[in-house]
């Protein structure tokens, strides 16, 4: 009863007040170091560059990070008992409710235990709007608070990498295997999807007659209905597959950390703020970080892994000397290898969000707005791991063209039967949904930079969301699609109109200025340390994920995308950490480290 009561108290406190909290993280839990098994007295003082630090030790790897990404790095690389693998990450082993209970992701995000609670810059593609920029903090990274949305991205996208990499390693062909191989499907094993798998993906646990109305429209529309989105071509409209078993969020760290977190070799350190590289010459050595402000090192033997993610891998680098020698020397730090493309390239979903308000259908405005309502909520999730509770943000998905000419789904809706202003403002007291639709491949490009030494200060982010022409034509096309789907008989019943934008915006112009109104992140940033050919441009790692210049330094996170994917981007940066996992395997057998 008192979980019940919980649940019910704190979802009515989250849609009256919104998600920002001054929550710190508990005392306890910073510094913490988390053992598996090895000894702690490596923990003795070492002098560098005339400060004394605490040496946490010598390891095979030490992997930076523990994201989507790291996680898995951590769990294949100490499948090897004779290596030592250390994994470092700054914010909890997090165990709070709110990090399993799928709507939970409402008091995760903006909240500092479990976020790093970003903005970008002002934009002036959204009209001068600065935005939150959430990047998940604590073992899981940004998959303990992210939407749960399981797409793997279309064959196009994967092709390309390979064309762009040289690497016919990228292509979807051979990273098909890779998927199948990290997934534990609701279908069970075929030949698109994989079962045994550490990545567990299932169906939504509830429906809403308004997104079943939505997805008829899109029919209406001539857009086909599809029953998986997963299988290279994403085109359709259909329920969105979740990152979650039983009910409960299913974040990297408790399918690929948790049942490995007792073996030996494995060290796992949280608390652990990453400055960065230990670096001799060019040649990576091993990680500073700080614990409780108490500057430490832990040293690498064969390899050191950058997993912090696409603003904090491109940081660390920056704040180790590789980064645009131009930022370098405004900041005072010393080139140790000028690559522009650190920080640069930054690519992100920007998501147009249309509401509607309606009339004679049940939306979670008037649900969650109910003392009644809420309480049946709490009562469906206590009993039957069903309902509200279970939601991820989003539940309908429908992938189109923006223009007959495009050869493959280029928007992507995310359908929410609720509505609000903004992330953090309650839901509207008037029934409503949001049809959020995002640019899947957009040519703008933005950047990210440090902006002091300090590794607790958080960097300049521009997305630069709408800076190109042709994204602007594009959103005014998405916005006219919208209202295409919402003007079709099987939405008329329900009378929708439009709340945002608003019918005063008509004309292409007008409509780039409304998405700047309307416009916000989906939380996708990749690209900022691109592979690519070493004489690309803006190129960081080779095909490898090894950093061109520097030797015994990996990259393996979302950061290395050289093009975004056509969808949400967990499940390819988990690929691609499997990936990585493997090449970092079969090179030390190579060359017999
Ligand atoms: C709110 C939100 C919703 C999203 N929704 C979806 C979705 O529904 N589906 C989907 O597929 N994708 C979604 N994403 C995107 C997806 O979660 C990310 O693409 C993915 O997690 C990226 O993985 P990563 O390993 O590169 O980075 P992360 O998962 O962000 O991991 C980086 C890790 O490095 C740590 N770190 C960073 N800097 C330092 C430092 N200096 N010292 C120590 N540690 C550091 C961080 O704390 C973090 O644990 C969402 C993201 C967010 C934030």
């Amino acid at each position: 009863m008192q979980l019940l009561g919980g649940i019910i108290l704190a979802f009515s406190y989250f849609l009256k007040c919104g998600s920002h909290r001054e929550e710190k993280p508990s005392p306890g839990a910073l510094g913490e170091v988390q053992q598996s098994g090895l000894p702690t007295a490596m923990l003795s003082p070492v002098t560098h560059e005339a400060q004394e630090m605490q040496n946490f030790g010598e390891f095979d790897y030490v992997i930076a990070g523990g994201g989507a990404a790291g996680c898995v790095l951590a769990n294949r690389l100490s499948a090897d008992p004779d290596v030592r693998v250390l994994l470092l990450e700054a914010g909890n082993d997090e165990r709070w409710i709110w990090t399993k209970i799928p709507v939970g992701y409402l008091f995760c995000i903006n909240n500092p235990r479990t976020d790093w609670c970003y903005r970008t810059e002002p934009e002036p593609g959204l009209n001068g709007r600065s935005i939150i920029y959430a990047r998940g903090r604590g073992l899981g990274g940004s998959t303990l608070i992210n939407a749960m949305l399981y797409m793997r991205g279309q064959v196009r996208d994967y092709d390309e990498w390979a064309a762009l990499s040289g690497d016919p390693d990228w292509s979807w062909d051979r990273v098909l295997p890779v998927f199948r191989e990290i997934e534990d499907h609701w279908r069970g094993a075929s030949e698109a999807h994989g079962s045994g798998g550490e990545w567990r993906v299932e169906q939504q646990r509830l429906s809403w007659d308004i997104l079943d109305r939505f997805a008829e429209a899109a029919v209406q529309t001539g857009i086909p209905s599809t029953s998986d989105f997963n299988r290279g071509d994403n085109l359709g409209v259909s329920q969105f597959e979740v990152n979650q078993r039983r009910g409960t969020r299913w974040s990297s760290a408790r399918g690929f950390l948790d049942p490995v977190r007792q073996r030996p070799n494995l060290k796992i350190v949280t608390g652990a703020l990453i400055d960065r590289l230990l670096l001799d010459g060019r040649s990576a050595r091993g990680i500073e970080f700080q614990m409780d402000g108490q500057p430490c090192v832990a040293k690498s033997r064969i390899e050191t892994i950058l997993a912090a993610g696409s603003i904090g891998s491109p940081a660390i680098l920056q704040r180790s000397g590789i980064g645009d020698a131009r930022l370098l020397q405004q900041l005072g730090i010393p080139v140790v290898l000028d690559v522009p493309g650190v920080g640069a390239n930054l690519q992100d979903h920007l998501q147009l969000r249309s509401i509607f308000k309606v009339s004679g259908i049940k939306t979670l405005n008037q649900t969650a707005n109910s003392l009644w309502g809420k309480a049946m909520m709490g009562l469906e999730y206590l009993f039957y791991r069903r309902g509200p509770l279970t939601m991820a943000p989003s539940q309908l998905g429908l992938f189109a063209r923006s223009d007959p000419k495009v050869p493959t789904p280029d928007l992507e809706y995310h359908v929410q039967p609720l509505s609000l202003d903004k992330f953090g403002d309650p839901l509207h007291d008037f029934p409503a949904f949001t049809a959020s639709v995002c640019d899947l491949r957009p040519q703008s490009r933005g950047w990210i930079r440090i902006r002091d030494r300090d590794p607790a200060s958080a960097p300049q982010i521009a997305p630069c969301y709408l800076s190109h022409e042709a994204d602007r034509q594009k959103a005014a096309r998405a916005i006219r699609l919208t209202r295409k789907i919402i003007a079709q008989a099987a939405l008329a019943p329900f009378q929708p109109t439009e709340h945002l934008p608003g019918p005063d915006f008509g004309s292409d112009e007008q409509l780039a200025v409304a998405a700047g109104n309307i416009g916000t992140t989906i939380f996708h940033p990749v690209g900022t340390c691109r592979m690519g050919q070493r004489d690309a441009p803006e190129s960081v790692t080779d095909s490898r994920l090894r950093v061109h210049g520097i030797d015994h330094l990996r990259v393996v996170d979302a950061s290395i995308m050289p093009t975004i994917t056509s969808g949400n981007t967990s499940t390819p940066t988990i690929m691609i950490a499997a990936r990585g996992a493997s090449m970092i395997r079969a090179d030390r057998k190579r060359h017999g480290a």
